[in-house]
């Protein structure tokens, strides 16, 4: 369980808060990094009690929130070690960094006009000789203007630059979750993704049709015994190809484990799942895979496969089971075929 509320306060709640968050950052001289917004986000918001108390307590003992404590109170208060709620603030976080960039970026604009402005009025006063008292008050203001305008370009820098970490922290972020969720050998979705993907199809079962097939190589075990595991590695990965090359778009192709591979089919039919499941077999069996660097073939590799079809009511095991029983037939009565529960 994540401890993080999701951000769905109003857009002026927001602005409230990051005035309050800049305010928290400058006086606190944080930098301000994504860790530190969502650190203070979670404070100010008020949406964290622990954190908040926690952080509280930090004020009252006047420690300085340098970078280790930031990333330490993040980890215990925050990120609980979920992607998806990391992923999270950093969208809602980006969305408060523009949203800020953009306000900024608007004030500083009207104060560097400003500035012009009065700094041209100025030189108008001087040059018709008014009273030395109103040209310094009017200069006073064109300078107060100036700076101004200076401390807002330098908040946009600081911005734009917790922009760019964001950008990376997401792309880190978006390879991160792929490499959790694939196989590594075949590039198919690996046990856990396979997992979340039935549980989503039984979950939004509706009138649609769908299928799951379970395919198992045919005597693997020789193909490892004659010609070594590597070439046994090569085979597998050459079939989870052929399953990525004949299923549709909205299917998931999986490896289910060791040398099982399994393809999800949502919208599918019986006919359609069967024709597929046709076409990957006898794809396999016509290819001719030869070691590489030599001519020595390995001999034909076929694979046996089941097809389930979803039925009201399934939960998941029972999809899976009656897959494998077909599969179970198919291997009895010979290998190398089809076989629809
Ligand atoms: P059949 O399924 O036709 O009944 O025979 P089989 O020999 O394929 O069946 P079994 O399940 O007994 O053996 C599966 C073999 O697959 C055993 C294991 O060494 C091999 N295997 C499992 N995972 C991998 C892998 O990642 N790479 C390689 N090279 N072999 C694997
Ligand atoms: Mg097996
Ligand atoms: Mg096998």
């Amino acid at each position: 369980m994540s401890i993080i509320t999701t951000y769905d306060f109003s857009k002026d709640q927001n602005s409230h808060f990051l005035r309050q968050i800049l305010r928290f950052l400058t006086t606190q001289k944080m930098l301000p990094t994504p860790v530190n917004y969502a650190l203070i986000y979670e404070y100010v918001s008020g949406c964290n009690i622990k954190l908040r108390v926690a952080i509280d307590l930090l004020l009252k003992q006047g420690k300085t929130f340098d970078k280790e404590l930031s990333i330490k109170l993040y980890n215990k208060y925050i990120s609980n070690n979920s992607l998806e709620s990391f992923d999270k603030v950093n969208q809602e976080l980006e969305v408060l960094i523009t949203n800020t960039r953009n306000i900024v970026s608007e004030t500083s604009q009207k104060a560097s006009d400003a500035g012009v402005v009065f700094e041209e009025q100025a030189a108008t006063v001087s040059s018709i000789q008014t009273s030395s008292d109103l040209k310094k008050v009017i200069t006073e203001i064109a300078t107060e203007a100036t700076g101004l305008a200076n401390i807002s370009q330098s908040l946009k820098k600081e911005l734009d630059s917790a922009n760019e970490e964001m950008d990376m922290l997401r792309a880190e972020l978006i390879k991160v979750r792929e490499s959790a969720s694939t196989d590594a050998l075949t590039g198919l979705l690996n046990r856990g993704a396979f997992d979340k993907a039935l549980n989503n199809l039984i979950e939004q079962a509706d009138t649609n049709e769908a299928c799951l097939l379970m395919l198992d190589l045919d005597h693997f075990k020789k193909v490892n015994d004659t010609h070594g595991h590597l070439i046994g590695d090569s085979v597998l990965k050459f079939t989870g190809n052929l399953l990525k090359k004949h299923s549709q778009p909205q299917h998931f192709s999986a490896r289910y484990g060791g040398e099982e591979l399994a393809i999800i089919m949502p919208q599918t039919s019986i006919k359609e799942a069967a024709k597929i499941a046709e076409q990957i077999r006898i794809a396999l069996e016509n290819s001719r895979l030869k070691k590489r660097n030599s001519s020595e073939s390995i001999g034909k590799i076929t694979v046996s496969i089941g097809i389930s079809h979803l039925k009201k009511n399934d939960v998941m095991e029972d999809l899976i089971m009656r897959a494998d029983k077909a599969l179970y037939q198919a291997k009895e009565t010979g290998r190398n075929k089809v076989v629809i529960e």
